[in-house]
């Protein structure tokens, strides 16, 4: 992937969908697909020598992180708090999801088997306390890639000691075998998207299903290990307000522990467009409701994401 993000910086400022700081009320109802952000999507670009430093070090271990692969909103700001969420399994993901931005292949190359070695020295140089590991979905591969991810986890942990790790799973097509491997190798948080409601999955995900993604939660809780289970969703994609609550529902009967809700974003040309823009104040309104439920953390907000300050939430946890 090299350093494009760094080397073409107008680019980067409108692929990323980071617009100046010049705010103008706009009707979120009007606004929709790249380029006409309402006020509270504008915000100031971070500084500081530790952006540079993160792409350094990922970039010399030769590590794809989902921040640079997904065109996360939130890049520049997690990289200059030197965080990022490491994207395993190659950068090449055999689905093709209508609101991702990463790369297809039908047969993307083989896991590397030097990756849980370099994931784990770049976690150790970025001093990391909490690490997010996602991957891409291996439908080419008979285990869906769960043993490489449970050696990644092993690695990362005998590297450095303390640390708590997180993973961000795919449904590995059903496979409850491959589930099972992930949770064996005990993360202190398994996290799976169920990323949009019941009636707009097959159009927004590719070849997941909302019932496989809630039966894959459902095995993690039921599995009677120290992990909390976390799921999220985007918002934007046409979907009700009655649906988003009967996600969450859905999400709360599992039991999920942690739940995040964000501003779905366009994140290229060819990609879903966005139906509206959810203002702050409903998703105050979704973090109200879903702790109604039961659910101990709903994260919600326009720029949440399913790994944004993750440690933060995962230390939130340790005190409820
Ligand atoms: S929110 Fe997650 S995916 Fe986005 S930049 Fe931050 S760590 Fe990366």
């Amino acid at each position: 992937m090299g350093n494009t993000l760094f080397n073409h910086k107008p680019h980067a400022k409108r692929r990323l969908n980071i617009l100046p700081d010049n705010p103008e009320d706009e009707d979120p109802t009007k606004a929709v697909g790249l380029g006409r952000f309402p006020s509270w999507l504008h915000r100031k670009l971070p500084r500081g020598k530790n952006l540079s430093k993160t792409h350094e070090i990922l970039s010399t271990h030769r590590l794809p992180t989902v921040c640079e692969e997904a065109k996360c909103p939130n890049l520049l700001e997690c990289y200059s708090k030197k965080t990022a969420t490491f994207l395993a399994l190659g950068s090449s993901c055999t689905r093709a999801c209508g609101f991702c931005e990463i790369n297809f292949s039908k047969f993307p190359p083989p896991p590397q088997n030097n990756e849980p070695s370099r994931l784990a020295t770049s976690v150790r140089e970025l001093d990391l306390k909490h690490v997010v590991i996602t991957m891409v979905a291996r439908d080419d591969l008979e285990d869906g890639g769960a043993f490489h991810i449970k050696t990644i986890i092993e690695e990362v942990r005998r590297q450095n000691e303390g640390v708590t790790i997180e993973v961000l799973s795919s449904d590995f097509s059903g496979n409850k075998k491959a589930v099972e491997t992930l949770i064996e190798a005990s993360p202190e948080i398994f996290n799976h998207n169920i990323e949009t409601v019941r009636s707009l999955t097959p159009r927004v995900r590719h070849k997941a299903t909302y019932d496989r993604t809630l039966s894959v939660l459902t095995q993690v809780a039921s599995s009677k290990r120290d992990i909390l289970v976390k799921s999220g969703l985007m918002v934007g994609l046409g979907e009700s307000d009655a649906e988003i609550k009967q996600t969450m529902q859905d999400l709360a009967q599992v039991p999920c522990n942690i739940i995040t809700l964000g501003q779905y974003l366009q994140p290229g040309p060819h990609k879903l467009r966005v139906k509206r823009f959810v203002s702050p104040k409903e998703f105050e309104n979704y973090a109200t409701f879903g702790r109604s439920l039961g659910i101990k953390e709903v994260y919600a907000g326009p720029f949440v994401r399913s790994s944004y300050n993750a440690k933060e939430l995962f230390e939130k946890m340790a005190f409820k």
